[in-house]
């Protein structure tokens, strides 16, 4: 179970940071713009998300729950079902560019389940993904419009992403399964 740190409180404030103004600037300000976080680390990825471009734009962004969970016997199979939990999306996502967040893209199984909850409930403009780790292993052609950190993983291995909000703690940890 080695753990070597690759992301500490610093790296990961300045990471959002460059992701908030990457998305700013790839939609040319905050006009039509929503964020969906993916339980459960996702959403305070987003929080932060909204917090850095409210400071920079004095635009606060609404801001969406998706909850899914896979299934899966470990990190490793390919047989992994997105079972979708809950939505608390409370506005309405027709004609908006959706930016949704996660801590972690891995196969793109998640982001896959994600996009058929999104397109159920509306016909947004367009949908975004940013995630703070991009591990790589995609199974599905899917890939992220924002990254914090590529990290090349191997599948013996795992990312903790772990937020103050949750962990107590701001980090990313990877570690051997
Ligand atoms: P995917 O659906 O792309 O296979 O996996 C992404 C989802 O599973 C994300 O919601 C993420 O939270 C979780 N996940 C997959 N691999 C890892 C990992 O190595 N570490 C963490 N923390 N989460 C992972
Ligand atoms: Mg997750």
């Amino acid at each position: 179970n080695v753990k070597a740190q690759i992301m500490d409180a610093e790296k990961m404030r300045r990471a959002l940071i460059r992701i908030a103004h990457e998305i700013l600037e790839r939609n040319k300000g905050t006009e039509n713009l929503v964020l969906v976080g993916i339980r459960r680390r996702g959403v305070p990825l987003a929080e932060r998300l909204q917090r850095i471009i409210e400071e920079i734009e004095g635009v606060k962004l609404p801001l969406g729950i998706l909850d899914i969970t896979l299934y899966r016997d470990d990190l490793t199979t390919l047989s992994s079902h997105p079972i979708i939990h809950r939505t608390e999306i409370p506005f309405n996502i027709t004609g908006k560019k959706v930016v949704l967040v996660d801590d972690v893209l891995f196969t793109g199984r998640t982001v896959r389940a994600a996009l058929d909850a999104l397109m159920d409930l509306g016909r947004p403009q367009n949908i975004q993904l940013a995630v703070l780790i991009d591990r790589g292993h995609r199974e599905l052609p899917i890939r992220a419009d924002y990254v914090g950190k590529n990290v090349p993983t191997s599948l013996k291995e795992e990312i903790a992403v772990q937020v103050k909000e949750i962990d107590g703690v701001d980090q990313v940890l990877i570690r051997a399964l």
